[in-house]
């Protein structure tokens, strides 16, 4: 893998892990003056005119991207110059989002069930208008799906455990997943990196 596709943790501006980007788009956004590099070790903060004699002058610093004229340590760290709030992320609306969702529970008996036993359920069913929509669709087990069949809730004579609704995930979850840098840990609490999946 090439230096410039390394990866590069991205803080907002009041340093919180946000992003992980690309090393190339990090030295683009520090050319930009988008952004300036945190030294993991020391906390420094540069800008590019800065980074770029830092990365000139201590030869031993890490490994660096090298021009024609300019040799650039890679930046583990960036830290945003404008952003300070927190991207929203959409949370797919997939099948198994809403397994994750309502947490492979039926959600008119509240039992727990492997995947194959459980279906999705539209609560105002197709036929009657009912939508694919997070507000209208529940898991729902086997035997509570034929029992309410084509009927809606007051038909049928049965209730949901919750109401359904789009999950309110937070952002920071992909973190979670793939390569890390040690130098990172510092940046991240523990807490973004042991939090449930698919905690609301
Ligand atoms: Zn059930």
């Amino acid at each position: 893998m090439s230096l410039l596709d390394q990866k590069t943790l991205v803080l907002n501006r009041s340093w919180h892990a946000i992003h992980v980007t690309t090393v190339r788009r990090a030295l683009a956004m520090l050319y930009r003056d988008a952004a300036r590099v945190v030294t993991p070790e020391t906390f420094e903060m540069h800008d590019f005119d800065s980074w770029a004699e830092l990365s000139t002058h201590r030869r031993r610093s890490g490994p660096a991207v090298t021009g024609v004229r300019l040799r650039l340590r890679i930046p583990e760290v960036i830290v945003l110059n404008g952003y300070d709030g927190v991207p929203v992320r959409r949370v797919s609306f997939s099948r198994r989002n809403i397994y994750k969702r309502d947490n492979y529970t039926c959600q008119y008996c509240g039992k727990r069930y492997g995947t194959e036993d459980l279906s999705i359920d539209h609560v105002v069913p197709r036929s009657r208008g009912g939508r694919l929509s997070w507000t209208n669709c529940v898991i729902a087990c086997l035997a509570c799906n034929v029992r309410k069949g084509n009927r809606t809730l007051e038909e049928a004579g049965m209730r949901l455990i919750s109401t359904p609704k789009k999950p309110d995930w937070k952002p920071y979850l992909e973190l979670t997943l793939g390569y890390r840098r040690k130098s990172w840990e510092k940046f991240i609490s523990d807490r973004y990196w042991d939090a449930e999946l698919c905690e609301e």
